[in-house]
């Protein structure tokens, strides 16, 4: 008989497992939320709102876009998805290696990066489509010395339309996410898992809530890709204690007013320059466009750069409540960021007093339980029961700073093929 694997969560982690484990296994993906629904309003239209107050509280994008999640901590706005597809629906697209930290501990994934490589429509096909500003932006930051590099992103370029919706949700489905692998295999959706039975060493029964009703499930294999947010929550309640080494990437947007750059229709992050310890791209930051008062301006005379921060390891997340403060030397690092994206705005033509800032916002939550060079052949923490695996965020060793999606699959493809042989 054809053995049995439950996996939590269809994000990048979790649909990665699946797929590689659908080879060998009769997968079942338990999902909390349900399918992904993009904005279902035009941009355009909504902005309009924008000076009658309507647009308070950041946790309101909820009623326009139902898979965008966010929670409002003290320092910062967290952002993350629910639905088939995870966080991954509402990326960039962006698909950046980024596993130093793993290579640091002796985990090596070329085989598995090359076949993303090789499965994903990944390119950076797409600079002859780029417009004046983002050109402009690009030259400029060659100029500074910056080394600006064309984005890899996970797009079919001819599809694109360049509207500026990659994380409001593509509408051409020019931009790939998880969705696409999960073809054929079972999806429970509105499904939460609360805890996990173990026993022995043994990960014995799920425990899920959908609706009103009470589930349990069993298989031989199980496991938890419920996201850097999700997952440590599942653990804890299942009796796994997480370490409070919470990273989150923290994002800040610096802006200009800039007479009809028409950045609001361009690819997000068409290129990036890599500094120590963050990243600058162009960005039009719509949660900043519509909830934060500064960024009162004509969506398309505007330029916005993101610095994008690989943040100190130290945070907790407990029942969605969030406990992060930055350190200084986070603090230090997002200055020296901004004072970059000043310079480069104002060599573009802004006037340093009409320079803003966004409201600082995160989208990468992991690292709780993070792997060690003792795991780097099983990628199994002693802390799990042996036929419990975790494939997300939360196993990632140290923050990025850089998109983490790709380097998450590639460490889900290699725990399957583990679990599978
Ligand atoms: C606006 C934005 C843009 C981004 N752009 C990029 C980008 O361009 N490139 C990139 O590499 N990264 C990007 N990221 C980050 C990237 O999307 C995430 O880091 C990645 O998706 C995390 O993968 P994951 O598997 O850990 O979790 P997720 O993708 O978040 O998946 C977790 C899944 O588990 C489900 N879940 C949670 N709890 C439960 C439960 N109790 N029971 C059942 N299911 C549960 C969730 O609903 C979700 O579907 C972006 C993030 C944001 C917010």
């Amino acid at each position: 008989m054809t053995k049995k694997a439950i996996v939590i969560g269809s994000g990048a982690g979790g649909a990665m497992a699946a797929k590689m484990l659908a080879k060998s296994f009769d997968v079942t993906v338990l999902e909390q939320g349900k399918a992904f629904k993009p904005l279902s309003l035009p941009l355009e239209q909504l902005a309009k709102f924008r000076k009658t107050g309507l647009y308070f509280d950041e946790r309101l994008i909820q009623l326009l876009l139902p898979n965008m999640r966010i929670d409002r901590h003290p320092e910062m706005v967290m952002v993350y998805g629910r639905g088939i597809g995870g966080t991954t629906t509402l990326a960039t697209g962006n698909a950046v290696r980024a596993d130093e930290g793993l290579k640091k501990i002796g985990i090596h994934l070329d085989k598995e990066f090359d076949e993303l490589y090789q499965e994903l429509p990944i390119t950076t096909d797409h600079q002859n489509r780029w417009s004046p500003i983002t050109k402009r932006t690009f030259e400029v930051m060659q100029e500074m010395g910056f080394d600006p590099q064309p984005m890899p992103k996970l797009l079919r370029p001819k599809q694109c339309k360049m509207c500026g919706h990659c994380s409001i949700g593509c509408p051409t489905g020019a931009k790939w996410d998880t969705r696409e692998l999960l073809d054929g295999i079972k999806v429970i959706t509105g499904c939460k898992v609360t805890h996990i039975d173990i026993d022995d060493r043994q990960a014995k029964r799920i425990h899920a809530k959908k609706g009103l009703q009470q589930l349990t499930f069993e298989a031989d294999v199980i496991i938890v890709a419920a996201g850097g947010y999700g997952t440590p929550e599942i653990l804890r309640q299942s009796g796994i204690e997480c370490q409070p080494r919470l990273f989150v990437d923290p994002v800040l947007c610096v802006a200009a007013p800039m007479e009809k750059a028409h950045q609001d229709h361009q690819l997000l992050m068409p290129f990036v320059s890599r500094r120590e310890k963050y990243i600058i791209s162009p960005y039009m930051d719509w949660l900043s466009f519509f909830f934060n008062k500064q960024w009162r301006k004509p969506m398309d005379s505007m330029a916005s750069l993101m610095i994008k921060l690989a943040d100190v390891e130290q945070g907790d997340v407990h029942h969605n409540k969030m406990k992060k403060t930055l350190t200084e030397n986070d603090h230090q690092y997002l200055k020296r960021g901004v004072e970059d994206c000043r310079e480069i705005l104002m060599r573009m033509g802004a006037k340093e007093e009409d320079i803003f800032l966004g409201t600082l916002n995160a989208g990468h939550p992991g690292g709780m339980l993070p792997l060690t060079a003792t795991e780097s052949e099983t990628l199994h923490s002693p802390l799990l029961p042996d036929n419990l695996y975790v494939a997300d965020a939360t196993i990632l060793p140290q923050s990025l700073g850089l998109p983490p999606m790709l380097t998450i699959m590639a460490l889900a493809k290699r725990i399957a093929s583990i679990i599978s042989n």
